[in-house]
């Protein structure tokens, strides 16, 4: 088990600071997920711990270690990537076996290592088969008992979901849930899918430009988030931003925290629109309503509107957020 710290850490390439002076203290056995939009520097962390790409300057310390000098094979850390990088002309057993090999750990303790970590990840029944034989999940799972073998004490994923399809990648989040509760290892864990952080993590770390936005539990971040960024990166879909007209002040509202009405009703904010278009999901609808100065999304449970319908969108003082000039979210006093 293992903690990790950043202190003070910057990273340049070529002049450019993609990170830029960052704190940031991740708990032992915790799943944390670094989440964010393209470029905003998630991988280039996970790279620091692993120690694959060093820091410019400030300190990555795990269990309160400085490990700038200490080489990525005697980190502890694990890392499984996107594309799985298993290998295809070999068998499950040969791939989980490989790095336990060149270790030279002895033949019976391999042999228990590797039956007890494929059962762990639901591979027992496919320890001869060749990787380009399993379906992507399965590949996954090769990918991670891979990295289960090193015992590490933390767990580094970098988007190791994002070839599956939607189906499967709800399973594998399900899945790496279970694994994480099983290990009780410190998972640190890279995506630019809001949904994965939302579903997975203990904490989130949020960053935007090289900067964390927001580090809080999911709900927390939902529910409180620190800026205009953080509202509109967390949730589906994203918080509506609406002006007020005085110095900059913004005010949003979540589509699911709105009712539509035919009627103004008793709300704190209130405005009447007319239905652009109507998304049927199942459980829920998604309508776009455009006022004179808006385009709002709405989500309602019931689907009783329909496209060119007059209607009023009402929001609850409770619902509503509001942002300063400076994009930061105005608390409530
Ligand atoms: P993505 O979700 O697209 O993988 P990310 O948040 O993981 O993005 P990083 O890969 O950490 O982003 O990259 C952060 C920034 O650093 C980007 O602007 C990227 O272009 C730049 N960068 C990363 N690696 C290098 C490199 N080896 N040389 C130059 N610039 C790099």
């Amino acid at each position: 088990m293992a903690s990790i710290q950043f202190a003070k850490v910057t990273k340049s390439f070529d002049k450019q600071e993609v990170i830029k002076d960052l704190d940031l203290k991740i708990e032992d056995g915790k799943f944390t997920v670094l989440v964010g939009p393209s470029g905003c520097g998630k991988t280039t962390l996970l790279r620091m711990i692993a120690g694959i790409d060093p820091q410019t300057s400030g300190q990555v310390l795990i269990n309160g270690k400085d490990v700038t000098r200490i080489p990525p094979g005697q980190r502890g850390v694990a890392m499984v990537f996107q594309n799985y990088a298993i290998y295809p002309t070999m068998s499950v057993r040969e791939n989980i076996e490989f790095g336990l090999k060149n270790n030279k750990v002895p033949n019976e303790e391999r042999t228990r290592l590797v039956e007890s970590i494929s059962a762990t990840v639901g591979l027992g029944n496919y320890l001869d088969r060749k990787p380009s034989t399993l379906s992507g999940g399965q590949r996954q799972r090769v990918a991670l008992a891979r990295a289960m073998v090193k015992k590490p004490s933390v767990f580094l994923m970098d988007e190791p979901l994002s070839n599956l399809d939607a189906k499967l990648r709800a399973q594998m989040r399900i899945e790496l849930i279970e694994l994480h509760k099983k290990l009780g290892t410190t998972f640190v864990y890279v995506t630019h899918d809001q949904v994965e952080a939302m579903s997975m993590a203990d904490t989130i770390v949020l960053m935007n430009q090289g900067v964390i936005q927001q580090e809080a539990p999911p709900d927390v971040i939902y529910r409180q988030p620190n800026n205009l960024f953080a509202a509109q990166f967390i949730g589906v879909p994203p918080m509506n931003v609406g002006d007020l007209g005085v110095d900059g002040v913004r005010f949003g509202f979540r589509p699911e925290g709105a009712v539509l009405s035919h009627e103004p009703g008793d709300f704190h904010y209130s405005v009447q629109g007319m239905i652009a278009t109507r998304e049927m999901l199942g459980s829920e609808t998604l309508y776009q309503v455009k006022s004179d100065k808006h385009a709002f999304m709405i989500k309602c449970i019931e689907d009783r509107f329909s496209v060119d319908q007059e209607v009023y969108v009402g929001v609850d003082a409770a619902k509503l957020f509001f942002f300063g000039a400076n994009e930061q979210r105005i608390h409530e006093s």
